[in-house]
C-alpha cells in the first residue's frame, strides 16, 4: 500500500529528481540554467552558449524529445547529453473531449499529484487554460479548486511542459521544410486553471518567459493574460517581470461581500487591490486590465452592484468579464438568472465597458472556470466545511 499523500494546507516542497541522483531535466531550464548545466557536464565555457542555442531550439522549436535527433551535434557530445540529462514532461493520465471541441488533460506530476489543463478551441484562436499549482491555498468559496487541501507548487518544466503536452496532443510542433503555417492552434494562454499565480511567482515567470522566448514556443506577451485573485504585493511584478496581461478575480463591489467569496480581500481590501491596479505598469487602452465577475444569484448580482462597480473602477482601462457561476458538486451557490446577467452586463456597457459574458465552455467535461479539481485528491472539504466557510450554516 502506498503512504497516504499528507494533508496539509502548507505548500508542499519535493525533493528535485536530480537530487536524488537521477538525470537533470533539461525542460524548465533558463537558458542561463541550461548553460551553466551544460558546463557543469563538460561544455567548454566558450561553446556553452552556442549549444543552448541548439538545443533549445530543439526542444521548444522541433519539439524534439530524443538527443539522437539533435543532428547538428556531434553525436559524442549526443551521447553526452542522454547520460546525463533527459527531457521530461508531465504525464497525461486522461484526455476528455467535451461535445464543444473543449479538451481537458489530466496530467500527473511528480509525488503522484495531478492538475488539470483545459484546451478551448475558438473560431480566432486557441486557448489553453494552465494551472499553477496542485490546489490553491486561498479558499475562495465559489471555487471547487479551493476545496482541495493538499497544495503544491509546480516547478518551472511542470508549467511549461504543460503546453508542451498541449502541442504535442493537437500536433502543433512544426515539420522541417513545410511551409510555414501562421495559424496557431495553441495561439493563447491563460493562467486560469488550479492555483494563485502569484504565489508561485518565479516558476511562473520563468515557464512564460520561456512561452514567449522567440526561438521557440514563441508566444507573444500580449497573448498571455495571468489572473490573480489579488495579490496586491506582487501585482506590478507581472508586468516589469513577465509582462503579459493582468486579469483579477474580483467578484463583489464590497469588501463584506469580497471578504467571504476571495477571502484573500481581508489581507489586501478592495481599495488596495485598486490602487495596485491603477499603478500597474503600461497600463493603456490597448493593454487594458481584465476585471473577472462571476455572477452568483442573489450574492453579487444586483444593479446597485454593477454601478458600484462602476464607480470603483473609474479611470483604470479595463474590461469586464462576467463569469456565469459554473456548479459543482456541494457549491454553496447557484448561477444568477440569464436575464440578471444581461442587465448587469448592459448597465456596465452604457458606462462604457466591454463587458463580455463568458460562455461557459466544456461543462460535460468538467472543464468549466472553476470546476476543476483532480478527482483522485481524496482529501475532500466535507459540504459542512464549505458552506461554513461561505457563511451559509
Ligand atoms: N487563482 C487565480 C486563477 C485561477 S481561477 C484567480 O483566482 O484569479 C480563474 C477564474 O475562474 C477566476 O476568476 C476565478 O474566480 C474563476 N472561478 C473560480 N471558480 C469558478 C466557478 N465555479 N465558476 C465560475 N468562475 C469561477
Ligand atoms: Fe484559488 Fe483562484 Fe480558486 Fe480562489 S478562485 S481558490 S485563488 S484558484
Amino acid at each position: 500500500m502506498p503512504a497516504k499523500a499528507p494533508i496539509t494546507q502548507d505548500v508542499l516542497t519535493i525533493p528535485r529528481r536530480e537530487e536524488a541522483g537521477g538525470p537533470l531535466n533539461l525542460v524548465g531550464l533558463t537558458r542561463d540554467g541550461m548553460r551553466a548545466a551544460l558546463i557543469e557536464a563538460g561544455t567548454p565555457e566558450r561553446q556553452a552558449k552556442m549549444r543552448v542555442g541548439q538545443i533549445w531550439q530543439w526542444i521548444y522549436h522541433w519539439g524534439v524529445r530524443d538527443f539522437a535527433r539533435m543532428t547538428n551535434l556531434a553525436k559524442d557530445y549526443r551521447a553526452m547529453l542522454a547520460e546525463r540529462f533527459e527531457i521530461a514532461l508531465p504525464e497525461v493520465v486522461t484526455r476528455q473531449v467535451s461535445e464543444d471541441g473543449t479538451r481537458k488533460y489530466l496530467v500527473r506530476i511528480a509525488g503522484g499529484h495531478e492538475v488539470e489543463v483545459v484546451y478551448i478551441p475558438e473560431e480566432d484562436r486557441g486557448t489553453l487554460c494552465i494551472s499553477s499549482q496542485v490546489g490553491c491555498t486561498l479558499t475562495c468559496t465559489f471555487c471547487h479548486t479551493g476545496t482541495q487541501k493538499l497544495v503544491r507548487n509546480l516547478t518551472v518544466a511542470e508549467i511549461v511542459g504543460q503546453i508542451m503536452i498541449a502541442r504535442d496532443d493537437l500536433g502543433e510542433w512544426p515539420v522541417p521544410g513545410a511551409p510555414k503555417d501562421e495559424t496557431r492552434l495553441l495561439s493563447n494562454i491563460v493562467l486560469m486553471g488550479m492555483g494563485e499565480p502569484l504565489y508561485n511567482f518565479e516558476n511562473v515567470r520563468d515557464a512564460m518567459r520561456i512561452a514567449m522566448d522567440p526561438e521557440g514556443i514563441s508566444l507573444s506577451r500580449r497573448r498571455i493574460t495571468l489572473s490573480t485573485s489579488g495579490v496586491v504585493p506582487e501585482i506590478a511584478r507581472t508586468a516589469t517581470e513577465i509582462g503579459c496581461n493582468l486579469a483579477v478575480s474580483f467578484h463583489a463591489t464590497t469588501d463584506a461581500v469580497r471578504d467571504v467569496l476571495v477571502p484573500i480581500n481581508k489581507r489586501w481590501p478592495i481599495a488596495d487591490l485598486l490602487d495596485a491596479l491603477r499603478a500597474y505598469p503600461g497600463l493603456s487602452n490597448s493593454e487594458r486590465i481584465t476585471f473577472e465577475y462571476v455572477m452568483l444569484k442573489g450574492v453579487n448580482d444586483s444593479d446597485e452592484d454593477a454601478r458600484r462597480l462602476v464607480r470603483l473602477i473609474k479611470g483604470i482601462p479595463a474590461k469586464i468579464n462576467l463569469i456565469p457561476f459554473n456548479e459543482w458538486p456541494g457549491a454553496p451557490y447557484v448561477r444568477s438568472d440569464w436575464s440578471r446577467i444581461r442587465a448587469f452586463a448592459d448597465i456596465i456597457y452604457k458606462a462604457g465597458y466591454a463587458s463580455p459574458i463568458r460562455t461557459p465552455r466544456g461543462e460535460d467535461i468538467m472543464a468549466a472556470c472553476g470546476q476543476l479539481k483532480s478527482a483522485t485528491e481524496r482529501a475532500r472539504k466535507t459540504r459542512a466545511e464549505i458552506a461554513a466557510e461561505a457563511g451559509l450554516s
